[in-house]
């Protein structure tokens, strides 16, 4: 970790004139209605050591080093204030005590909880502080307001299988436990490994390190759990009385979540945005990867709430960060937040029918000056220049149009040519080195790239890469930008971390609900289509014993798997039973899935031969692949 280059100072001085620091308003509304907490919100994890603790943050106070863009720093104080919070009568939160909040609602004989957080540890102990406050209330119901594991992952925390058996209602919109399968199932190898960009896990807590990521301090960690929906919303606005508590829900698929929804309390004046709005510019394609997001129904969604709820409103909370209180405040904040992506959608369209493209559109995009000026629309988690890349591929794809990208060279090929055209490597490193000097820091990053892909090994590349994504990672006013630079930067100086097993295996609770059809699309994409084009296999795959098996018939040609419920009948070549407590240990992949085989564990009546060689055609993936170098 080198110092603040002189040029980064300067840009860092520039955000500290441009905004206005004096306004403390986030912070008195960030501690309104503090009720305890636990000292530095420090969480036990079952399996030893933290799950959470702010305690390593404790440098951030004070004025902005020059190594954080004062903007960022600013809201990283603010995302370090935790606690138990009331925000209005019977309703409570729990900030600061994992990546989102936990809200809590007191119906008539106990409590509603929304969000049980990330992990186990953190909802547990979100919901311990809140009854001892509060009174032990039991808890009436679950509600899930989308699909992104911050918001889920801990319901172990607050409630176990004999409560959902007993009634207690785990409520969620249309779809969700599809789309969190679709995320951490189909996408979940390559998105693990981006987000770790985006979160910065392994960055250590620091002024030249991780300061936030963002939507909250961090991810944490502990033990995740997954407890499917037994009440599902389904209708545009579908009022339920929970626990004696009138909720109005407002489905909003294809805002921040494909599967999502808001919460309106008429009866307590409280109205919940999910995370529909932060007190940031979001991201409508995040670093990690994800389906891209619809901006102009996030408006528009947007638009409905203002129009169809604030008016009853005297609070709002949200998902991450901390509540807006008074009529016109509100008003003025959802009223914010939709010309935010309204205006993002309507002007990457339109510069797009100018014909400029991503690369131009980000350069060119410039925000409303009095929208730019209110903290909750600057870019913490997204930013612009993302923003309209991903309005542009939801319309248009990844493609820009331009031929020279229909099939141009992969990245090492072409920089192999590219660093040969420019005179070798030992040149091009010597002229980006005068350009780092002048604080020409995106072009240095995009010369050493080449530099980087057409010789990994060049040490003086990939320390002036290093350099020049450091001080980027600086300057940025994004979390998720920052850490993605500055873990770039420490990968490029010491390599990425080997060492995560190879297998990844779907968390056991996943298992327990997983549909067959699911888990044979986990299988279907690590086949290696050219190891099984010659393949042919007809397999009826059955999950349980009992007439209401799950069953599934795969046909394997050309490489492809594809399944269909029901059975081949007499043309099953094989017949594979298993138990979800099978289904749950051959999880990890190939080696587990030919063991199982090879003990009998995994029972199969007709042809073994075929089931094996489907299975050796199984791939592995490591979870640790490299992304700053070839
Ligand atoms: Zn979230």
């Amino acid at each position: 970790m080198k110092a603040a280059h002189a040029r980064t100072v300067d840009a860092n001085a520039r955000v500290r004139d441009a905004l206005d620091f004096s306004d403390r308003a986030d912070f008195d509304d960030a501690r309104r209605g503090f009720l305890g907490t636990l000292p530095h919100a420090r969480i036990a994890a079952d399996a030893g050591g933290d799950a959470w603790s702010l305690e390593p943050y404790g440098f951030l106070a004070g004025d902005a080093p020059d190594t954080v863009n004062p903007s960022l720093w600013r809201l990283s104080q603010l995302n370090a204030i935790h606690g138990l919070f009331e925000v209005a009568p019977r309703v409570h939160q729990v900030r600061g005590f994992s990546l989102a909040n936990v809200t809590f609602i007191e119906g008539d004989s106990g409590v509603i909880v929304i969000d049980p957080l990330q992990f186990t540890e953190h909802a547990r102990a979100a919901l311990a502080l809140y009854r001892q406050h509060r009174g032990d209330r039991a808890v009436r119901a679950v509600i899930y307001t989308h699909s992104h594991r911050d918001h889920y992952g801990g319901v172990r925390g607050v409630i176990g299988p004999d409560e959902v058996r007993a009634g207690v209602p785990v409520i969620a919109p249309m779809g969700f436990t599809e789309e969190s399968f679709s995320e951490s199932i189909l996408a979940g190898v390559a998105m693990r490994r981006r987000a770790m960009f985006q979160f910065g896990w392994s960055l250590s807590p620091g002024a030249m390190s991780h300061v936030d990521s963002g939507l909250g301090k961090g991810v944490g960690r502990g033990a995740d759990g997954f407890i499917a929906p037994t009440r599902l919303i389904t209708q545009a606005i579908e009022r339920v009385v929970v626990d004696g508590v009138p909720i109005d829900f407002q489905l909003t698929p294809g805002t921040e979540a494909p599967a999502d929804m808001n919460l309106n309390f008429p009866t307590l004046g409280v109205l919940n945005l999910a995370e529909n709005a932060c007190r940031t510019m979001h991201n409508l394609c995040p670093p990690r990867g994800a389906k891209t997001r619809d901006a102009l129904a996030w408006a528009k969604y947007l638009d409905q709430a203002l129009d169809t709820f604030v008016p009853q409103a005297q609070a709002l909370v949200m998902q991450h960060h901390w509540p807006v209180w008074g009529q016109a405040r509100i008003r003025e904040y959802v009223a914010g937040q939709r010309d935010m992506y309204r205006y993002l959608h309507d002007q990457t369209l339109r510069l797009m029918s100018h014909g400029l493209t991503p690369r131009e559109i980000g350069e060119r995009l410039m925000m409303p000056s009095a929208l730019s000026r209110q903290w909750f629309a600057r870019g913490y988690y997204g930013a612009v220049a993302h923003n309209v890349a991903a309005i542009y591929a939801h319309y248009l794809g990844p493609y820009d149009g331009n031929p020279v990208n229909l099939n141009p060279l992969p990245p090492a090929v072409s920089a192999r040519k590219t660093v040969e055209y420019m005179g070798g490597a030992d040149a091009v490193v010597a002229r980006a080195r005068a350009d780092f000097d002048a604080g020409e820091f995106r072009w240095v990053l995009e010369a050493m790239n080449h530099v980087v892909f057409a010789d990994p090994t060049h040490r003086a590349a990939r320390e002036l890469a290093a350099d020049a994504m450091e001080q980027l990672g600086y300057q940025a006013e994004s979390a998720t930008w920052r850490n993605s630079y500055l873990l770039g930067a420490r990968e490029l100086r010491s390599g990425a971390a080997a060492g995560a097993p190879r297998g990844v295996a779907i968390s056991p609770d996943v298992v327990s609900v997983l549909p067959l059809g699911s888990f044979l699309e986990y299988l279907a994409i690590r086949l290696d289509g050219q190891k099984a084009q010659a393949l042919a296999a007809r397999i009826d795959w059955c999950l349980g014993d009992d007439a209401d098996a799950d069953v599934q018939r795969i046909t394997v040609s050309h490489g492809a798997l594809n399944h269909l419920p029901g059975s081949h009948g007499d043309a099953a070549q094989a017949v594979v039973r298993t138990s979800r407590d099978q289904l749950a240990r051959v999880s990890s992949g190939r080696e587990a899935l030919l063991a199982a085989l090879d003990t009998g564990a995994l029972r199969v009546s007709g042809d073994r031969a075929v089931v094996r060689a489907l299975f050796e055609c199984l791939d592995e993936f490591d979870p640790m692949f490299n992304v700053v170098e070839p």
